[in-house]
C-alpha cells in the first residue's frame, strides 16, 4: 500500500495547465485569466460627479451658509449619459446628476441637500439657493482617479471572480483571454447499474456515482464532454474511452478497479499500462490511473473506486487537484482545520480515514459529528450530502472518542 501523498503525487505528475481561449465576458467566471488585464480606458472615463446637485464655481459660494445663503441662476441640465460644450458663467449653476460629466467652467459640486430644491424629481428651477460654499473639487470625481488607460488592473493567474469581471468591463473588455475549462467525460462501469428511476430486477442497483461525479465536475469550472455506462466487458469500455477521448482532457471512471473478478477497469488498463494501487485510506483504497491514446491523441485517466462514498472522497483527493492544474490553478492541497470528535466513531487501524461529516461550530471550537452511524461506510450515499465536509483520522486509530483532535476539511 503507499500513502495518500504518494498516490496524490502520481496522479498529478505531469499535469499542466490548457491551452487559453478568449471567452465573452459572463462566460469567463470562475476561470484563471490567462494575460495581464491592462485598462483600455480609465476610470472614471471623464471628470464627474459624485453627487445630485448644482455644478458650480466654487468661487462664487465661497462662505456660503445657511445664514448667508448664496442664490445662482440655473444655467442648464446635465443629467447621467448626457454632457455639455457649454461653458458655466460666473452667477450660475447648472443643475447636475451623479455620474454626469462636469461642464467647462465648473470646478465644484454642491449637493442638492445643501440647497433650497427638493431632492427628487423636480422641474428644472431657474435658480438656486445655496446653503454651504465648498472647496475647488468637492465632489467632483476625476477621469482616472482610479486607474489610467494603460496600467495593468488584473494581474494573469487571478481567477475571473465577478468582481474581476465587472473590473474588466469598467476598463473597456467584452472577452477575457483564460485557460480553457477542462473537458471530461465520465465512464461509470457495472452490469448492475440501472438509470435513476427505473424498476429494479434482482441484483441490479440506480446509478447514483455518474450524477455525483458529474455534478462534482461542473461544481469545480469543468465541463461535462462525455457520458457513458459501461458494462463489466472490456471491449464496451475501450470504445467508451475512445468516443470519450474525442473531446476530453480527462476521463473519469467509476467501479471496477478492485479484486473482483470483473473488474473491467482494471483488466483492461493492466493492457494499457494503466497503474493501480492500493492506497492508505478508507474509503477508497483501490484506485487506478493511467493515459490512453486514441489515433495519437493522450487522455489520462483516473479511476475511482465504484463504491460511492469512496468515489466522492478519491474525487476530492485526486480528481479535484487534476482538474485545478488543468484549470492553471496549481495543485491547491486541502487544507483542514483542527477539529475535535463530538462523539465515538470506529477507524480502520493502518488506514487513514476520510470520513463525511457534519461540522458544529460551538463555543469549544469545531465539533465534527458522522453523517451516519456506520461513520465512514463507502455505501452510505444516501446520507452523505449531510456532510458539511471531510475529517481525516491517523492511520494508527481504530477508535475515535469525543474529545478526540481530528482535522476538517470544510467542503
Ligand atoms: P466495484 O468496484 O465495481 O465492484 O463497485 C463497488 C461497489 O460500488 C459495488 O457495490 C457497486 O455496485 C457499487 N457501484 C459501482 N458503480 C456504481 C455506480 N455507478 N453507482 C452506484 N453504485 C455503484
Ligand atoms: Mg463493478
Amino acid at each position: 500500500m503507499i500513502s495518500v501523498e504518494e498516490y496524490l503525487d502520481q496522479v498529478t505528475a505531469g499535469v499542466t495547465k490548457l491551452p487559453a481561449v478568449e471567452l465573452p465576458l459572463e462566460q469567463a467566471a470562475g476561470c484563471i485569466l490567462a494575460e495581464d488585464l491592462v485598462a483600455k480606458l480609465a476610470v472614471p472615463p471623464f471628470t464627474n460627479s459624485a453627487m445630485d446637485g448644482f455644478a458650480v464655481k466654487a468661487a462664487d459660494v465661497e462662505g456660503a451658509s445657511a445664514d448667508s445663503p448664496v442664490t445662482l441662476k440655473i444655467f442648464e441640465d446635465v443629467a447621467a449619459g448626457a454632457s455639455s460644450d457649454n461653458e458655466l458663467q460666473p452667477g450660475y449653476a447648472t443643475r447636475i446628476m451623479t455620474g454626469a460629466p462636469i461642464p467647462p467652467g465648473a470646478d465644484a459640486v454642491v449637493k442638492v441637500e445643501d440647497t433650497n430644491i427638493l431632492p427628487g424629481p423636480q422641474e428644472l428651477p431657474d435658480e438656486v439657493t445655496i446653503f454651504a460654499g465648498l472647496k475647488p473639487g468637492k465632489n467632483i470625481r476625476k477621469a482616472g482617479g482610479n486607474v489610467q488607460a494603460g496600467e495593468v488592473v488584473v494581474e494573469a493567474g487571478a481567477i475571473v471572480t465577478p468582481q474581476v469581471m465587472s473590473a474588466a468591463a469598467s476598463i473597456g473588455y467584452n472577452t477575457l483571454p483564460v485557460i480553457r475549462r477542462p473537458r471530461v467525460g465520465v465512464i461509470a462501469t457495472g452490469t448492475e447499474l440501472v438509470d435513476p428511476g427505473q424498476p429494479l430486477e434482482p441484483g441490479k442497483i440506480p446509478d447514483s456515482n455518474s450524477i455525483l461525479i458529474a455534478g462534482l465536475v461542473r461544481s469545480f469550472g469543468a465541463e461535462v464532454v462525455y457520458q457513458g455506462r459501461s458494462g463489466d466487458t472490456p471491449d464496451c469500455l475501450a470504445e467508451m474511452y475512445r468516443d470519450a477521448a474525442r473531446e476530453a482532457d480527462l476521463i473519469i471512471t467509476s467501479g471496477g478497479v478492485s479484486a473482483g473478478a470483473f473488474d473491467v477497469v482494471k483488466e483492461l488498463g493492466m493492457t494499457a499500462g494503466f497503474k493501480f494501487e492500493t492506497v492508505r485510506m478508507q474509503p477508497g483504497k483501490p484506485q487506478g490511473h493511467g493515459e490512453i491514446d486514441v489515433d495519437g491523441r493522450k487522455v489520462k485517466v483516473v479511476s475511482l473506486p465504484g463504491n460511492p462514498v469512496s468515489v466522492y472522497v478519491s474525487f476530492i483527493l485526486y480528481v479535484r487537484p487534476v482538474l485545478s492544474l488543468l484549470a492553471g490553478f496549481g495543485r491547491g492541497d486541502l487544507q483542514g482545520i483542527p477539529a475535535v470528535a463530538g462523539t465515538d466513531w470506529k477507524s480502520t487501524k493502518g488506514r487513514r480515514q476520510y470520513a463525511p461529516m457534519i461540522a458544529k461550530f460551538t463555543d469549544e471550537g469545531v465539533k465534527v459529528y458522522p453523517t451516519h452511524s456506520s461513520s465512514s461506510g463507502s455505501h452510505l450515499i444516501a446520507t452523505l450530502h449531510r456532510a458539511t465536509g471531510l475529517v481525516r483520522v491517523a492511520s494508527e486509530v481504530d477508535e475515535v472518542k469525543a474529545g478526540d483532535a481530528v482535522v476538517y476539511y470544510p467542503m
